[in-house]
């Protein structure tokens, strides 16, 4: 049984990473970012809150995304493992997964992964980082471009670039990380469970060395 934490700053590889991971292992993943972006869409109230929030590369409060992921967790396709992308990203919001964890799944966190790569690799990949609106598949302008240009190559969706994926935004999400995220590695130090990849290789040796630390 996997349930994983992914930690690393935005930009890391997670989300490309735990596409591997859930075809392997069965689990699956729950990113906040994805859960937050879905609510944005749906221009809910609770989605025009959050949206002040993310656009300016803020964190959103920690009881307000406590609250979402513990509904997520209490979900019946978390019973086969989970991995959480994008969460804990405080140390009150790790406090709250530890209780939730324990108390309400009566589980146990088994694994957390830090994918990490240095600040000017994320500038350069994040200011690239292109979304097929309608697939979702991703792309970068130059190291993964599409092979039709300016559209998506799999579904011909157009290919969009996330609000908070402007220069300006990354620098502050990656100074939010950098005070608050990174903290968490020290927090998870003592469980033993703590594993650091280095995030800069090619995808496939990337997934390799996680493939190996989760069988
Ligand atoms: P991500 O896609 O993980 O980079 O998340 C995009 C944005 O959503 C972040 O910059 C935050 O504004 C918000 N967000 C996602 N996860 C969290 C979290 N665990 N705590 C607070 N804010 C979050």
């Amino acid at each position: 049984m996997i349930n994983m934490i992914f930690l690393g700053p935005p930009g890391a590889g997670k989300g490309t990473q735990s596409a591997n991971i859930i075809k392997d292992f069965g689990v699956v993943q729950i990113s906040t970012g994805d859960i937050l972006r879905a609510a944005v869409n749906e221009g809910t109230e609770f989605g025009l809150m959050a949206k002040k929030y993310m656009d300016e590369g803020k964190l959103v409060p920690d009881d307000v995304i406590i609250g979402i992921v513990k509904d997520r967790l209490m979900a019946d396709d978390c019973k086969n493992g989970f991995i959480l992308d994008g969460f804990p990203r405080t140390i009150p919001q790790a406090v709250a997964l530890d209780s939730m964890v324990k108390e309400s799944l009566k589980t146990e966190i088994t694994h957390i992964v830090s994918l990490e790569v240095p600040d000017e690799d994320i500038l350069k990949r994040l200011t690239g980082r292109r979304t097929c609106e309608n697939c979702k598949k991703g792309f970068h302008i130059e190291y993964a471009p599409s092979k039709k240009g300016d559209v998506c190559d799999e579904c011909g969706g157009k290919l969009v670039q996330r609000d908070d994926d402007k220069e300006e935004t990354i620098k502050k999400r990656l100074n939010v990380y950098h005070e608050q995220t990174s903290k968490l590695k020290d927090y998870y130090e003592k469980s033993g469970k703590l594993f650091v990849v280095d995030g800069t290789g090619t995808p496939d040796d990337i997934y390799n060395n996680i493939k190996e630390i989760l069988s």
